[in-house]
């Protein structure tokens, strides 16, 4: 193990505030509810869709736009199933399951404690493991029989894999370089609880870099320091963050080595990213399964070689949570208490609140003008609803670093009052100097983030 610092000075909020909350204000949505919902399946409310997309922005941005060694693609979600026997999944993507005598509950066996049925909490009642297969799977065409049969893909990296000649060959890419895809993956898990945190059905954000065997330890180590980056880039707080290496029984069979970001939860330290060695396993099985050379050509030496592949693997769902649990506090305002989610101005669903004072007609057209000019570069809210008091805490419980208030005084002197989520604080601007006040306040709420050099492992 390494790297680890104190347990959590505390994340502020347990699951059940997170989920009221993320329900409350239209971030997650138990899936179609009116039907009464479905296990571990959730729906994205408004801002929880926002909130994704400027997360899954920031990663490519990172990953691919800022980076010449790194491209894109999108791989087809249900596509061949020998991809699926060649990678390993077909036979060994299993998860020990167990069933308890007295309830028949069925769980991970890994995930129990003490060997306690979480169901009906005896003690001592679970029969012998069975490996489980996680693979979801369906019927392609017309013949519903198993002549058909194909997988949701359990995990989106065996398309960067099938793809990797492809790709090589239309980029002309060198080593190290590497192929990143976001997209939706599929497993059968066994057990789901803690909301978004394991779902049968959720987004991944996945890179595999390519490299020459003798450069890919030194590259694993760079990838855990640059990932661990990546989420203090969001806010994260470090002290929330740890790395831990796997430890030998609890490689895969054909890791050299693996490094989770651990988050500490309201449940204890967990995994947030895996960043896997995967050696040259998987372009090995598709080159002897689909029978087609998966080489790159040395320019140096002119000898083919089979490239190892660093993977840093994140979920985007898990994302969203670790970083709600991560923003969420309590504090109080002049003696009123409320609830403040610190989110980075570049996650927050909503940027800039623009609100008039009143809701009298006198005031609309500065506010919309306002908030029409602010909205061609930022995400606005506009709220001309109750108080002014009330619409400070809500857009406070969901993030939004800045409020901009229009009020009567605007009309005359077309300025306007900035106010800023975590500290309160009010400042007078001329309406002509907003959008630079406005890019100022927010560049300073940006999270500091620390060198790769600073970082360590
Ligand atoms: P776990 O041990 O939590 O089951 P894993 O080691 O099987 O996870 P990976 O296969 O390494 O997970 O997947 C990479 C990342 O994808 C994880 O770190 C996590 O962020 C995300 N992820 C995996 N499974 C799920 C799931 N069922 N729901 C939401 N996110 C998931």
């Amino acid at each position: 193990m390494t790297d680890t610092p104190e347990p959590a000075s505390g994340v502020k909020a347990d699951l059940e505030t997170l989920v009221s909350l993320a329900k409350r204000r239209g971030f997650v949505f138990p899936s179609a509810e009116i039907y009464g919902g479905f296990a571990a399946a959730y729906d994205y409310g408004p801002l929880g869709t926002q909130m994704r997309r400027n997360i899954r922005d920031l990663w490519w941005r990172a990953m691919v736009q800022e980076r010449d060694d790194i491209v894109g693609i999108e791989a087809a979600i249900i596509t061949n199933p020998d991809v699926w026997v060649a990678s390993g999944h077909v036979s060994n993507f299993t998860d020990p399951l167990v069933e308890c005598r007295e309830c028949q509950g069925r769980f991970r066996a890994d995930h129990l404690e003490d060997d306690l049925c979480p169901n009906c909490g005896r003690k001592n009642t679970m029969g012998p493991p069975r490996q489980f297969n996680m693979m979801l799977s369906t019927i392609v065409g017309p013949v519903s029989d198993d002549s058909g049969r194909a997988y949701m893909r359990p995990e989106t990296a065996q398309g960067m894999f099938v793809n990797f000649d492809n790709v090589q060959t239309t980029t002309r890419k060198r080593l190290p370089f590497g192929i990143a895809q976001q997209g939706k993956s599929f497993r059968n898990e066994i057990t789901v609880k803690q909301f978004i945190f394991r779902t049968r059905e959720f987004e991944q954000m996945e890179m595999e870099y390519f490299c020459h065997p003798s450069e890919s330890l030194d590259l694993h180590t760079y990838w855990k320091k640059e990932r661990l980056r990546w989420h203090l880039s969001l806010g994260i707080r470090r002290e929330h963050l740890r790395l831990r290496d796997h430890d030998a029984e609890e490689l895969s069979h054909y890791s050299k080595a693996t490094s989770d970001v651990e988050f500490h939860y309201p449940w204890g330290w967990g995994e947030l990213e895996g960043i896997a060695h995967r050696g040259d396993f998987d372009l090995t099985q598709h080159a002897q399964h689909s029978g087609k050379k998966l080489t790159y050509l040395d320019p140096e030496t002119n000898q083919h070689i089979v490239p190892h592949v660093v993977e840093p693997a994140l979920g985007l769902d898990r994302e969203m949570l670790t970083i709600l649990f991560d923003a969420y506090d309590e504090d109080e305002i002049g003696g009123e208490k409320r609830v403040v989610l610190h989110l980075a101005p570049e996650v927050a669903p909503v940027t800039v609140a623009v609100l008039p004072l009143s809701k009298k007609d006198t005031l609309e057209p500065t506010a919309r003008e306002v908030s029409s000019m602010l909205r061609k570069q930022y995400r606005v809210q506009y709220d001309d609803t109750q108080s002014i008091g009330r619409r400070y805490r809500r857009q406070d419980e969901i993030g939004t670093p800045l409020c901009v208030t229009v009020d009567f005084d605007s009309l005359e002197d077309r300025a306007v009052t900035i106010r800023e989520r975590d500290t309160t604080e009010q400042i007078r601007v001329p309406i002509a100097g907003l959008m630079d006040a406005v890019r100022d306040r927010l560049e300073a709420l940006r999270p500091a983030v620390p060198s790769l050099d600073e970082i360590e492992v």
